[in-house]
C-alpha cells in the first residue's frame, strides 16, 4: 500500500498525532435519541467537555504537544466555551459531522446537509473553516472523498487501509482534486478500551489504563520502528478521566523521547504529504 515515494522531512523517522473526537452527548444521541432524557447518560458524554478538556488540554500544554480536535458541530452548539478553549490553545479543529451521523445509511442529500450543518456551526462558534474531516463512527462512504473536496477540504482521517498517509482519488475530471488520507486503526482507539455506557454502547469491560498504555506503547514502537504514523483516536469523555489521562502524559513522554519522532497536528502531516507528488489511490467497491 504504501507509495515508495513517501518520505518524512528530513531527520524525521515516524509521525504520530494526537487526536481527539470531542463527541459529548452527540454520538449517543444520532442512535439514540430517545437518551436525550436520560440525565445520567448525558452527564457521561457531558464529563468530555466539562472536566475532560481542561485536563486534556493542561497535559498538552505542559508537553508543548498541538493535537487535532474533530468537533461535532452539536458539541460546538452545546459546549461553546470548551471549545473556543481548545482553539485559543492554538489545537487543530477538525469536522466530525453535526450529530455524529451515521453515513452509511444516509443518502447523498443527506450527507452532505450533515456537512454543511457541521461546517456552520465551526463557523458560528468558532470562526473556523476546518482543512480536515473524520467521519463519525469512521464510517466514510464512497462518496465522502468527492464530497470533502468539493467542500474544500483538504484531507480526510477515516480508512484503515495504510501505515502512512496517501492521496485519495476524488472523482473524474480536473475539478476533482486528491486529498490526502491520513489512515486511523481500532487498535489505537480509546472507545475499544473504556468506552461502558450501560444498553448503548461499549464492550461492557472497561480496561486498566495500564493495559491500554502497554497496547498503544507496543504499536508506538513498531510504527517508529518502520517510519509508520501513528495516529491516535480518544474521546475526552474517556480518556479525560484522571488515571487515563495520566496513563495518556506517560505515553506523551515515552514519544517524545523518541529521536526523530515527528508529533503534528494531522493538518501538517497532511500538508506534507500533499508536497509528495504521490500517486492517488483509487477506492472502489467490491463486488457482493
Ligand atoms: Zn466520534
Amino acid at each position: 500500500m504504501a507509495d515508495p515515494a513517501f518520505a518524512w522531512p528530513a531527520g524525521v523517522r515516524a509521525a504520530a498525532a494526537i487526536t481527539f473526537d470531542v463527541d459529548a452527548e452527540s454520538a449517543i444521541l444520532a442512535d439514540a435519541p430517545e437518551a436525550a432524557a436520560r440525565l445520567s447518560v448525558m452527564t457521561h458524554q457531558a464529563y468530555g467537555p466539562r472536566t475532560g478538556v481542561p485536563r486534556l488540554l493542561g497535559i498538552l500544554e505542559r508537553r508543548g504537544i498541538r493535537a487535532t480536535f474533530f468537533v461535532p458541530g452539536h458539541t460546538a452548539d452545546r459546549f461553546p466555551d470548551a471549545v473556543r478553549a481548545i482553539r485559543d490553545r492554538g489545537h487543530e479543529i477538525g469536522h466530525h459531522g453535526y450529530l455524529h451521523e451515521p453515513l452509511f445509511r444516509a443518502s447523498a442529500e443527506e450527507e452532505e446537509t450533515y456537512l454543511l450543518r457541521g461546517l456552520d456551526a465551526l463557523d458560528r462558534v468558532l470562526g473556523v473553516r476546518p482543512e480536515g474531516y473524520r467521519a463519525p463512527w469512521w464510517e466514510a462512504t464512497y462518496r465522502t472523498p468527492g464530497l470533502l473536496a468539493r467542500h474544500g477540504f483538504r484531507y480526510d482521517s477515516s480508512l484503515m487501509d495504510a501505515d502512512l498517509p496517501y492521496l485519495l482519488v476524488t472523482g473524474e475530471g480536473p475539478a476533482a482534486r486528491p486529498i490526502v488520507e491520513i489512515p486511523i486503526q481500532w487498535g489505537l482507539d480509546d472507545w475499544e478500551q473504556y468506552a461502558f455506557v450501560p444498553g448503548l454502547t461499549g464492550s461492557g469491560v472497561i480496561e486498566s489504563p495500564a493495559k491500554v498504555l502497554e497496547l498503544w506503547s507496543l504499536e508506538l514502537d513498531a510504527i517508529v520502528a518502520e517510519g509508520g504514523c501513528f495516529v491516535l483516536t480518544m474521546h475526552p469523555f474517556l480518556t479525560g478521566r484522571a488515571s487515563r489521562a495520566a496513563a495518556l502524559d506517560r505515553l506523551l513522554e515515552r514519544m517524545q523521547a523518541v529521536e526523530g519522532l515527528w508529533i503534528a497536528p494531522l493538518c501538517e502531516i497532511a500538508a506534507h504529504a500533499a508536497s509528495l507528488g504521490l500517486a492517488p489511490v483509487t477506492h472502489t467497491p467490491p463486488s457482493p
